[in-house]
């Protein structure tokens, strides 16, 4: 062990406070600037021919090219993820829709994930396909045998860990080396919004870009969106110039919001991960339900592959009651909650619940076959604290098991 401590390697709680925060962007307050700018004035010409030179590197030249604030957060998204910039957009889907179309072009063909965001799916079926691109959906299981989906134009390939809403974990090195043994040069992308980016450090697993709805953890308190996509040096400057000339952009008040979240977003991983992990825990002991999905318990599917590639989980998991809810029984369990709130995204401070029949999760991944006959219900689990949230959910099965 060297004596002295490499202090650019830093724990991943102190790079979240500090990235980013160079003076450069703050001017002498803790947090960045907001700046808030269409025109950015020059004063000389010489000015302006150095602003233009270098527009795509960090220097005020347009508003659509971002002010202080946004140069500062994407620099911390870089810090914290790797890779050689970080494009932002006005929320998740378009930066999953836009990282996709920045590498395609009429005639090619993509993988997409059987068990990627439903948006995501419905962009490749009702977007691409109408801009002659076409899409092969895998199963999370496929491994090392996703290079046989791949034909000679194939030009994306679209992974997200773990699956939406029935969570399970992929091998994904095992992917990615089966797609590069096929073709170098496809470009290799993530949904890694689960994890946070932080998690799972995509880049370093010979991911091209790592994708996030900041929406979620980044934001924190469900009332901003934002999506970014981090990319390494192959794949950046078309990501970016692609992004910037289909209008990517998002205000500088959002920018600083999502500046913000990184600087509590360890503690409140830490905080989701370790009460979910409890509230599943509970969940597994009792007799209503067939199966957890969470990929930080032994018993769900892919679980070895977590504990092998990811640092941590957070508070979004489902489980399958043994159950198929009636519609009343569904409306009595839904209706009631004290501390669960029904709605759609996760990743805030508060507990959200939804459920699903199988039928409709099967609608929605036709590559994926689903493979359980009860109620699947999604939780995510907020900050409030998990003995309040297991009695909230103590209470709902008594509502659903009670009924004559
Ligand atoms: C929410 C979400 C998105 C879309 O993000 P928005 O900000 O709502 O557009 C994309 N992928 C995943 C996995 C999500 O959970």
């Amino acid at each position: 062990m060297s004596a002295k401590k490499n202090l650019s390697a830093k724990n991943i709680e102190t790079t979240l406070v500090s990235a980013g925060r160079d003076k450069k962007f703050t001017l002498g307050s803790v947090n960045a600037v907001i700046q808030r700018a269409s025109s950015l004035v020059f004063n000389t010409v010489a000015e302006k021919k150095h602003a233009t030179q270098n527009r795509a590197n960090g220097e005020l030249f347009y508003g659509r090219r971002g002010t202080l604030t946004h140069f500062s957060f994407q620099e911390a998204m870089v810090e914290l993820e790797g890779g050689a910039g970080c494009a932002l957009y006005p929320c998740g889907a378009a930066a999953v829709s836009n990282a996709i179309l920045s590498f395609v072009s009429c005639g090619d063909h993509i993988l997409v994930a059987g068990s990627a965001y439903e948006p995501t799916q419905d962009f490749a079926e009702k977007v691409l396909r109408k801009l002659g691109v076409n899409t092969t959906y895998f199963p999370a299981s496929i491994g090392e045998n996703l290079g046989s989906l791949m034909q000679p134009n194939t030009k994306v390939v679209f992974l997200e860990a773990p699956g939406s809403i029935t969570m399970e974990m992929p091998d994904i090195p095992a992917m990615v080396r089966a797609v590069r043994a096929v073709s170098p040069d496809v470009v290799i992308m993530i949904d890694n919004t689960w994890a946070a980016g932080i998690l799972f450090k995509a880049l370093e697993f010979d991911i091209d870009i790592s994708i996030q709805a900041g929406t979620k953890y980044i934001i924190g308190h469900s009332d901003a969106m934002i999506g970014t996509a981090v990319s390494n040096a192959r794949c950046w400057e078309q990501l970016r110039e692609h992004s910037y000339l289909m209008g990517q952009m998002v205000d500088a008040d959002t920018a600083y919001v999502a500046s913000r979240g990184l600087r509590t977003l360890g503690i409140r991983l830490r905080q989701h991960e370790e009460s979910s992990i409890r509230v599943a825990q509970w969940l597994e002991t009792r007799p209503e339900v067939a199966v957890v999905n969470h990929p930080a318990l032994p018993g769900s599917k892919g679980h070895a592959f977590w504990k092998r590639d990811f640092t941590g989980s957070c508070g979004l998991f489902s489980f399958v009651l043994k159950q198929r809810l009636t519609s009343a029984q569904m409306a009595d369990y839904l209706d009631h909650f004290e501390h669960f709130s029904m709605a759609y995204s996760w990743g805030g401070f508060e507990s959200l619940v939804l459920a699903n029949q199988p039928e409709e999760i099967q609608a929605i991944r036709p590559a994926e076959t689903v493979d359980f006959s009860g109620t699947l219900v999604r939780l995510h689990i907020g900050l409030e604290h998990c003995e309040d949230l297991i009695a909230d959910l103590e209470l709902a099965f008594g509502r659903i098991t009670a009924k004559p």
